[in-house]
Order: structure tokens, then C-alpha cells, then sequence
């Protein structure tokens, strides 16, 4: 049984974050989901409502669970023993800091490995920041986020 964690802030889940899990759940048994806790960022969306409206995406993924977690997550990923990381990459811009990041997690705990997975082209450009930057113009975001989240931030946090 292969499980492998897909953390991240998601504030909110994309397309480009969902098709990076449609990847992942179709390589591995099972898929965590997991939303950090991050004493460094003010969210958006609080983590309860970055977890609901993952829930809400990911229906028809059935090997794909949701979760939250605070602290290392290389700890997170021993206790649900976990042996992958995924990340995904967008652009050369993502290299440096995903390849620190992996190099980070590694030499805590080598046995766990970090896989980085792309996107179909037309999400590449994809990106939470974009997101919020998009709605807080009242710009139409449902091209690039899941009708759940769509419909939640429209009537939520739209201007
Ligand atoms: P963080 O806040 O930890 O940087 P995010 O929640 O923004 O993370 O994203 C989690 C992971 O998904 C990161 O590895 C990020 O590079 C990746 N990711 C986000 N959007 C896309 C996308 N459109 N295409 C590919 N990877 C993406």
C-alpha cells in the first residue's frame, strides 16, 4: 500500500491543484490531501473551510482523503506512513524553492521521498494568489477553481 501526502496552504484548491491529485490518485493507493497550518500566513479561507471545500472537489477521487495538520510535515507523513511527498511544479519559477524544500524534507527523513508532478498546460498558470487577486477585482474565477469553490466564494467573498 503506496500513501503519499499532497501538502500545501490551498487557500483556496484549483484546478491545477486538482489535476495534480487526479495524477497522484492514479499512482498511488492512497492520496492525503493535507492543509497546513501556517503560523507565518494569514489566511484567505480559514483551514475548516479550505478542508470543506476539498471535500466538496474531490468526490470523484475515491482513493483521495482530506486532512489538516500543524508542525513538520515530514512528521505528518510518518505517522500516516506515508513514503511520498507530492509537489507540483508550474514553472522554473517553483525549482529553487520546491528543490530546497525536498533537499530539507530529505536529509530530516530520507526514506520518504518528495515527487513533483505537472499539470495539463492550460492550468499551469494556476495559482491560489491568482485567485483571490482575480476575485477581490470581482473577476469570473470558474474556469480555474472547482464549481464548489466557485459557487462558495462567488456568494462569500466576492465584492
Ligand atoms: P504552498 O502554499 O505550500 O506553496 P500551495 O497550496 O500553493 O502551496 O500549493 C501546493 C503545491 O501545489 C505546491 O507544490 C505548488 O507548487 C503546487 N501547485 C499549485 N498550483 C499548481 C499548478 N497550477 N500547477 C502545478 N502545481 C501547482
Amino acid at each position: 500500500m503506496k500513501i503519499a501526502i499532497y501538502p500545501g496552504s490551498f487557500d483556496p484548491i484549483t484546478n491545477g491543484h486538482l489535476d495534480i491529485l487526479k495524477n497522484a490518485s492514479e499512482i498511488f493507493d492512497e492520496v492525503i490531501i493535507a492543509v497546513a497550518h501556517n503560523i507565518n500566513k494569514n489566511g484567505f479561507l480559514t483551514v475548516e473551510e479550505r478542508v470543506n471545500l476539498i471535500k466538496k472537489s474531490i468526490k470523484d477521487l475515491p482513493n483521495v482523503k482530506v486532512d489538516s495538520f500543524s508542525g513538520l510535515t515530514i512528521e505528518y507523513a510518518k505517522k500516516h506512513n506515508a513514503e511520498v511527498l507530492i509537489r507540483g511544479l508550474r514553472a522554473v519559477s517553483d525549482f529553487e524553492y520546491e528543490m530546497q524544500l525536498s533537499q530539507a524534507n530529505s536529509a530530516l527523513c530520507a526514506s520518504i521521498k518528495t515527487v513533483f508532478l505537472t499539470t495539463k498546460p492550460e492550468y499551469n498558470f494556476i495559482s491560489s494568489s491568482t485567485i483571490r487577486e482575480i476575485l477581490s477585482n470581482n473577476g469570473d474565477i470558474s474556469k480555474f477553481v472547482p464549481d464548489a469553490v466557485n459557487e462558495y466564494l462567488t456568494a462569500e467573498k466576492g465584492v
